[in-house]
């Protein structure tokens, strides 16, 4: 079959293991991954959250405790993935935090600019180093990161977490061309502002103590695209796109989704 797969099952019988897929655009992309077909490694630094996300998504979800900025776990939860399924077809390298740091550069603490590289950059690129000590011999993979409109445009306030996404799409464009050879694509997704945990905690530093709600609405409001806003299934679309065969032919690529927010800029 040359054409686009069929919608059901197209990740039928793939194995992915997901960082930060205890809540959010990663749980809403296991689910996804898991209704095509794929048997999914939840991995996540939050373990009650992250047992009971795989719980909720079915006996094709476990999940394993793991901090992406501690390179042991990140090779554990590898390991996990191998040992439970024998291979791994997908690594979403998705985990990522913006840690409150001050809105002016001239208040940041260092060791809060250390905290974001560790988990967002440090994270990704130990990912990225396991999944393919399984992959080359495979000679197959699809390796996916989350980076975000702030690593295209920057942004306001930005400064760490923007450095650090502009650093995943460094890497992804890096690896795609180093693992070209054995098969393996490499790709990252930028999202616009979608309302999750991650996301209203960083609206509460500029608007502190509104209400989850209100601060969802403004999020949603933000959107530049009429009649649609950005929601974690929109990434979760893009990442079954690129996992997939039909994206077979697309590695080095970031797939900005944001409803051409980024075109104004
Ligand atoms: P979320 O808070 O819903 O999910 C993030 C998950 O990552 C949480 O379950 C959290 O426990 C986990 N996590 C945090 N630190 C970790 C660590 N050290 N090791 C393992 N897991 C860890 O947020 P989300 O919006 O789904 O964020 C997912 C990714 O999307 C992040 O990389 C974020 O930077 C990126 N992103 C989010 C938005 C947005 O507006 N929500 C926009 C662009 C990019």
């Amino acid at each position: 079959n040359r054409g686009l797969s069929s919608h059901a099952g197209r990740l039928e019988g793939k194995i992915a293991l997901i960082t930060g897929a205890a809540s959010g655009i990663g749980k809403a992309t296991a689910s996804k991954f898991i209704s095509n077909g794929a048997k999914v490694v939840l991995a996540d630094v939050e373990e009650e959250l992250g047992q009971a996300t795989a719980k909720q998504l079915g006996p094709n979800a476990t999940f394993i405790p793991c901090d992406v900025s501690n390179e042991a776990n990140v090779s554990d939860a590898v390991d996990f993935a191998l040992s439970l399924h024998r291979r791994l077809d997908i690594m979403y390298n998705n985990a990522g935090i913006a840690c409150n740091t001050p809105p002016s550069i001239l208040d940041l603490d260092l060791a809060i600019f250390d905290k974001v590289m560790n988990i967002n950059v440090r994270g990704v690129v130990a990912g990225i180093k396991h999944a393919s000590r399984v992959m080359i011999p495979q000679q197959s993979g699809s390796i996916l990161c989350t980076a975000s409109v702030t690593g295209v445009m920057g942004g306001l306030a930005q400064h760490t977490y923007s450095v650090s996404k502009v650093a995943v799409i460094g890497i992804v464009k890096s690896m795609a061309s180093e693992l070209c050879k054995y098969g393996i694509r490499v790709n990252c997704i930028s999202p616009f502002a979608i309302p999750t945990p991650f996301s209203i905690n960083e609206m509460c530093r500029f608007f502190p103590g509104t209400e989850k709600e209100k601060l969802e609405k403004m999020i949603f409001d933000l959107s530049a695209l009429e009649g649609a806003v950005c929601e974690t299934n929109d990434i979760a679309n893009a990442a079954l796109y690129l996992a997939s065969d039909d994206a077979k032919y697309v590695s080095g690529h970031n797939l900005v989704v944001d409803g051409s927010f980024t075109c104004f800029k």
